[in-house]
């Protein structure tokens, strides 16, 4: 799950992290009187689920509280990454010397949670790790013991010409460490982390991505989603227990399981094809989540073609056909349909959908390649 900056910031603080304070504001008017309140220079922040904000012209000084009305204004105006901007943080502006990066993220080829660090920071790391690789510092974090003193020190001695400073980064280092394993984050990542003229290290921006897994125990933390921010495809199909990820092909893809729908995508792939979107019915052949499933997919207008690859171990192959068949009775499929459903019960659900509009297929490879050739329009 993701979160805005704000909420970012004061969970951050709660760790014990240098985040200057901060204003919310959801008119020109609020920050206009944030700036007042404040009464120097302020940054204001578009709140979106989206990074880049400074480059899409989302983060702007204002130095007075005029001038603040004015930029809060256009900033809400804006739409970044396709996201309409809704709400504003507004918080003093620093001084900066330098920039640095630091974050932790599961890598998961280590099997661990790492803290990647660079002085170039303010840039997308991403683009720092592909222009120069070696400017990035990774320290990989035991999962029991965390991050260690000796390993912080390490990190925060290399991001900082003054020991000083980098001793205050090593506790920075500590206490993001202490942040994601409390939250059970899967991100959280200050960028950029600076060094003031006077001395200071100050935490600027801040972004934590949540481990769905974790929000049952707190819900504390499930509280901080917007809904707004949310693709509302996504986030229909999130509350009816559906894993929905829109992509921009147009074969669409039904399937239970994770694994054997990212398998299903990588074969569509390969055939040619592009999935129009991940999606895990779950274990359930429950008729509502098919009904569920179509209208999304059905909602999204690049999709051509539809495809189910269910494999029925204890979900039964007839459970998931009868729930096919009622969706479709309920709400006819304007696209074509092609269903491989194999496991327990298949044969009896392939007589099921004989003579109806549903076109089966025996193989993931067959179910794959008749459903391309329908999206483009080819008969096979
Ligand atoms: P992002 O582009 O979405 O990552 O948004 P950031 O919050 O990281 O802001 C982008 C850039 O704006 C930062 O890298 C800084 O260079 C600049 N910036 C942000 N806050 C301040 C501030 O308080 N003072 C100054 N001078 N620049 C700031
Ligand atoms: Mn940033």
């Amino acid at each position: 799950m993701n979160i805005h900056e704000y909420q970012a910031r004061d969970l951050l603080r709660g760790f014990g992290l240098p985040v200057p304070e901060h204003a919310v504001a959801d008119t020109a008017d609020a920050a206009a009187a944030a700036a007042r309140r404040f009464g120097t220079t302020v940054v204001i922040k578009a709140q979106v689920h989206a990074g880049g904000r400074g480059k899409a012209g989302g983060v702007k000084l204002a130095s007075s509280a005029d001038e603040a009305r004015q930029t809060a204004a256009r900033i809400l105006d804006l739409h970044i990454k396709g996201l309409p901007v809704r709400r504003l943080l507004v918080a003093p502006a620093q001084d900066i010397k330098n920039e640095i990066y630091v974050g932790i993220t599961l890598d998961r080829r280590a099997e661990r949670p790492v803290l990647m660090a660079s002085r170039e920071g303010g840039v997308d790391i991403e683009e720092v790790a592909a222009r120069s690789p070696e400017k990035i510092i990774r320290e990989h974090l035991d999962p029991v013991r965390g991050l260690q003193p000796f390993q912080a020190r390490r990190v925060g001695l290399a991001l900082a010409d003054d020991p000083k400073h980098g001793m205050q980064i090593a506790t920075i280092c500590l206490q993001l460490a202490r942040a994601f394993q409390g939250l059970d984050a899967s991100l959280a990542e200050i960028n950029p982390l600076v060094i003031t003229p006077d001395g200071r290290v100050l935490a600027l921006d801040a972004k934590i991505n949540l481990d769905d897994n974790g929000l049952d125990r707190r819900t504390d933390l499930a509280a901080l989603r917007d809904l707004d921010a949310e693709d509302p495809r996504e986030r229909r199909a999130r509350e009816k227990g559906l894993s929905y990820i829109q992509l921009d092909g147009d074969v669409a893809c039904v399937v239970n399981g994770a694994g054997l729908a990212m398998a299903t995508m990588d074969l569509v792939q390969h055939y040619g094809g592009k999935p129009a979107n991940f999606l895990d019915i779950g274990g359930s052949s429950n008729p509502e989540k098919v009904t569920t499933a179509l209208d999304i997919i059905q909602g999204d207008p690049n999709v051509r073609a539809i495809l189910f690859n269910i494999f029925g171990g204890i979900t039964r192959c007839d459970d998931v056909a009868r729930g096919i068949l009622t969706a479709i009775d309920k709400n006819p499929p304007k696209l074509p349909i092609v269903v491989r459903l194999a496991g327990t019960n298949d044969a009896e659900a392939r007589r099921m959908l004989q003579g109806t509009v549903l076109e089966s297929a025996v193989t993931m490879d067959e179910v794959v390649q008749k459903a391309i050739a329908r999206a483009r329009g080819v008969a096979q």
